[in-house]
């Protein structure tokens, strides 16, 4: 059978989305066996001296690219963000205890909805009557006094808006879902009580889920959660109770190398910023494309923005395809059009967008 040329298109996909090319060379490489090791990743123990490498390294590795203290576990689970959703409140909140949420979007609005099964929930800032276009600002949090926790999303994937900084208000901990955005600039953890994260935005491949949490929250989890579903019998189990995701926390553990290789977060935060930029800039030039978020809202990873028509957003999106420009469609429940330009984008590929965009407006507009 003949080989056909290796083709990779621009992958604008908000998740699953593109990874590192050369960690995707490294796993090829040694798909087949591991280096000396002599099996395939895929078909080690979750207990061999290989394994425990690799999960030792890759907490290693992000607990120094994030500055994560050894006050906090690092925990590599399954069942993705939407399960912490309900994991969260079940480990932190109680029947008669009250928990704030800022809805910024359609999963804060998930997270919140989860939470109300197993405690009282207080919406303490919204933007749903402003579309969710922007993030609100820090004195337009409510925060209950005595709430278990306060939970926020940092970056809203479907309506391309990111907390500029993450706020801290009251004196509840912070917990974040950062599914999105994990690790695209420096982020200070100890100003959190917990963060998580579904991989398969912008640091691995599908099937694994990341918890930072403090170490005093994991304490005062309620006894009577089944086993995977408490946070203190992770961490004690080395997040190995059960068969944890192998493949994907050693993907994970190559792209968290990679990050260390280029240069960390502030090196990652720079090269963002300008991919981020060069769209936004490419967005504005003209009346044609219009950005759906406010200005100060903007998230680095996710641009949305609108065309003149219905009609001109689908040949915007039928042409880019055929030109190598993939995933470029909104999310289906808001329409329109979607970068996602994630860590392991290449400015290369946002080149190309924005060169097809100036030609698709002339052509077109
Ligand atoms: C994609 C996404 C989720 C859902 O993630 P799953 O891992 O599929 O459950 C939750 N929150 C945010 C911010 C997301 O972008």
């Amino acid at each position: 059978m003949a080989t056909s040329v290796m083709h990779r298109v621009y992958n604008f996909g908000a998740g699953p989305a593109v990874l590192p090319e050369s960690v995707l060379e490294q796993v090829k490489h040694d798909l087949l066996s591991l280096p000396k090791v002599g099996m395939s990743v895929l078909e080690i123990s979750h207990r061999s001296v290989a394994f425990n490498h690799i999960l030792e390294q890759a907490e290693a590795d992000l607990r120094m690219l994030a500055g994560v203290s050894e006050s906090y576990h690092v925990l590599f689970l399954q069942g993705g963000a939407s399960l912490q959703f309900a994991m969260v409140p079940m480990n932190l909140l109680s029947q008669g205890s009250v928990a704030d949420y800022v809805l910024t979007g359609a999963w804060a609005k998930k997270a919140a909805a989860e939470a109300a099964h197993f405690g009282e929930v207080n919406i303490c800032a919204t933007t749903e009557n402003e579309g969710f276009i922007r993030v609100p600002t820090a004195d337009e949090l409510r925060p209950t006094r005595g709430a278990k926790y306060l939970h926020l999303t940092s970056n809203n994937t479907i309506f391309g808006t990111q907390w500029p900084e993450i706020p801290t208000v009251g004196t509840a901990p912070v917990v974040v879902d950062v599914s999105s955005d994990l690790l695209c600039r420096p982020v200070d953890v100890s100003r959190f009580g917990l963060v998580y994260a579904g991989a398969q935005k912008n640091i691995g491949p599908a099937g694994l889920t990341l918890v930072i949490v403090h170490k005093d929250l994991v304490k005062h989890g309620s006894k009577s959660l089944p086993m995977m579903l408490s946070y203190s019998v992770a961490a004690e189990h080395g997040s190995r109770y059960n068969t944890p995701p192998v493949f994907s926390i050693y993907v994970c553990g190559l792209v968290l190398k990679w990050l260390r290789e280029i240069g960390g977060l502030a090196e990652m935060e720079a090269r963002n910023r300008r991919k981020a930029t060069l769209l936004y800039n490419a967005i504005d030039r003209t009346e044609f494309y219009r950005g759906t978020a406010q200005t100060e809202s903007r998230s680095l990873m996710n641009a949305t923005f609108r065309l003149p028509t219905e009609e001109l957003e689908h040949r915007f999106i039928d042409q880019a395809t055929v030109e190598g420009l993939s995933g470029l469609g909104g999310h289906r429940s808001v329409g329109g059009l979607r970068a996602s330009i994630y860590n392991a984008f290449p400015e290369v590929g946002v080149a190309a967008l924005v060169e097809f965009m100036a030609e698709f407006e002339r052509t077109q507009g």
